[in-house]
């Protein structure tokens, strides 16, 4: 039986390159694959998937909480890639479970963990939950060296936990921290700072 993979990590990780790369690869050995993202998210425009370093493909799929996809023919394709999977829908994330099962299929989702206020996204706790690997696609804090874990968010330019958990279109106000930097940006439980300095990321 084909897996389902949940490849996560925080902003500007390079989650859609990785993701990009895969399609190019099997593209390039004259293998289909089918893109999908969800319908939601359309900062880029609704038919593509595009990294921040400019590459781009057309998306096959736009998928919301109505999309049917176990009533859809998968012959011919060799892989499921998932863009922005945090904000696919949970009865979706269990589609594309029971296609790896029906199909054989193996189905790669991409996307963030957690919000800015360090909560699951739906569609990434249902990945959590279902997926065969949860893999993490690491980066670098944007003001240290540590690895990022958080996304934190600014507004106004000042590091802010308010606001809805998802403002697509603006993801240049978010930026890829550790846990010792979300602290110490977000002002929160300064006196413990010193402690958590102590624990290695
Ligand atoms: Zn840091």
């Amino acid at each position: 039986m084909a897996k389902l993979y949940f490849r996560y990590g925080t902003v500007g990780s390079g989650k859609t390159l990785s993701l990009l790369a895969v399609a190019h690869t099997y593209r390039q050995q004259g293998k289909e694959v089918l893109l999908i993202k969800p319908k939601i998210d359309t900062r880029f425009g609704s038919d593509q998937i595009r990294s921040r370093c400019g590459l781009e493909m057309i998306i096959d799929l736009l998928v919301d909480e109505y999309t049917e996809l176990l009533s859809r023919s998968y012959k011919g394709i060799s892989c499921l890639l998932v863009d922005e999977a945090q904000f696919i829908p949970e009865q979706v994330i269990d589609d594309l479970r029971e296609i790896t099962l029906r199909w054989d299929l193996p189905v790669i989702c991409y996307g963030l963990r957690t919000d800015f206020r360090r909560n699951l996204f739906t569609g990434s706790k249902r990945l959590i939950e279902l997926a065969d690997s949860i893999e993490e696609v690491k980066s670098t804090c944007y003001f240290c060296n540590k690895k990022s874990i958080f996304n934190l968010k600014h507004h106004n330019d000042k590091p802010s936990l308010d606001g809805p958990s998802i403002e697509l279109g603006l993801e240049d106000l978010y930026y890829p921290v550790c846990f010792q930097c979300y602290r110490k940006k977000l002002s929160m439980d300064q006196a413990n700072t010193k402690q958590e300095e102590l624990v290695p990321v």
